[in-house]
């Protein structure tokens, strides 16, 4: 079945009682039981939720995997992923990643004995010298948030497979309509399908997806015994958006194309970061493993300028200051004092992340007026 029928059909099934097209919200905490011990499956909303089932259903089915999982946020997915890990254990992670995926492993779990390297992951190869015994995953992300460097899934997803260690891809950037993260041979995909799963900014959730039982009975423990669950509202308005992924993301692509090209000839420009460019150092890349380049870029400008940053990042109309990405409307941020903060300076210097450095998640409005706009903010 083809993307666009998957996305809308993933998941659905006529409800049993009325037969509602749509999954309702069983908005319960509790199942009543026929007698001690005999339920329809659902005994507590903690550990099962109708609406949760039909989207965890939903999101296995479009990320190709065989099981699915739902948690309260994106960072709660991944937390779930580390809570796997024993004191001692160790993870190789990306080096340019989410800046609160590295506020949870540096700042969080490294006090709980849990080492982590930090790693560029644009070549695989950087990854060898880091794996020893007590190496357990491989964490990766791409493209990268926010400087969209790609990495090679398939061609990390051998070196954890040789050296038995389980890796996890972060997809929110790509979602499922560009790229499937287990068909390289990932073991775990992970989205804050607060992003394009949504695509309405107006729920937080995550979710993971995999396709061996072992590790899903692992997971599904970790998340009714930690309690991260979404609410059944949450995962019904995830349901909506993800019918119609396809058709936003075509959107995506081309209005993110248009602005990209559009930043690149700009005179104050300086540098304009999107894996769509032929001389982006991961093109060939991504052209093997996306089926397009989405609408996430970031750019400097000439000089290297905060306060020019600053000023231009408050002075757009339809563009919104805003953090978050993956919605219809169009948003700018500024990755050194918002979203990624929380890394010291030198550190973000190290990775190539500038202080004139605006991200954005380019919308699906009409793309005339979203040049225009930033026409006039860049000046
Ligand atoms: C937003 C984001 C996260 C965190 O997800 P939340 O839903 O905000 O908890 C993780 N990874 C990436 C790439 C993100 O953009």
């Amino acid at each position: 079945m083809k993307n666009g029928t998957k996305f809308i059909h993933a998941g659905m099934e006529p409800d049993p009682s009325t037969g509602a097209i749509m999954t309702p919200i069983y908005q319960t905490s509790t199942f009543v039981q026929e007698a001690p011990g005999v339920n329809k499956g659902y005994e507590y909303a903690r550990s099962q939720n109708p609406t949760r089932t039909a989207l965890e259903t939903a999101y296995a089915v479009i990320e190709n995997g065989k099981y699915g999982l739902a948690f309260s946020s994106g960072v709660a997915a991944t937390d779930a992923v580390i809570t796997m890990l024993n004191p001692g254990d160790e993870v190789i992670a990306a080096s340019d990643m989410y800046g609160g995926t590295y506020r949870l492993f540096d700042k969080v779990f490294k006090r709980f004995g849990i080492k982590f390297h930090y790693v560029d992951m644009q070549d695989a190869e950087n990854i060898k010298p880091f794996l020893n015994a007590q190496t357990k995953l491989i964490w990766t992300e791409t493209p990268t948030n926010p400087l969209l460097n790609i990495v090679d899934i398939a061609a990390v997803a051998a070196i954890a497979k040789a050296h038995g260690v389980l890796l996890c891809v972060d997809n929110t950037f790509a979602s499922p309509y560009l790229q499937n993260p287990l068909d390289l041979g990932a073991d775990i995909v992970m989205h804050s399908a607060t992003k394009y799963l949504s695509g309405h900014s107006d729920v937080v959730q995550g979710c993971l997806v995999m396709n061996d039982k072992n590790l899903y009975d692992q997971l599904y423990f970790i998340q009714k015994s930690c309690g991260a669950v979404p609410g059944p509202q949450d995962c019904f308005l995830i349901l909506r958006g993800i019918k119609t992924l396809h058709v936003r993301m075509q959107r995506h692509c081309e209005n993110g194309e248009k602005i990209a090209h559009f930043l690149r000839n700009h005179p104050k420009v300086d540098k304009v970061y999107w894996c769509g460019f032929e001389d982006h150092p991961g093109y060939a890349v991504a052209s093997k493993q996306m089926r397009g380049f989405g609408g996430m870029m970031s750019f400097t400008l000439k000089g290297d300028d905060i306060e020019e940053a600053k000023r231009v990042l408050s002075s757009t109309h339809v563009f919104s200051l805003a953090e978050s990405l993956g919605g219809v409307e169009s948003l700018l941020s500024h990755p050194a004092t918002m979203t990624h903060a929380a890394i010291p300076r030198e550190e973000r210097m190290k990775n190539g992340l500038k202080d004139s450095l605006i991200r954005l998640s380019v919308g699906i409005e009409d793309v005339d007026d979203l040049i225009e706009d930033l026409n006039k903010a860049i000046g």
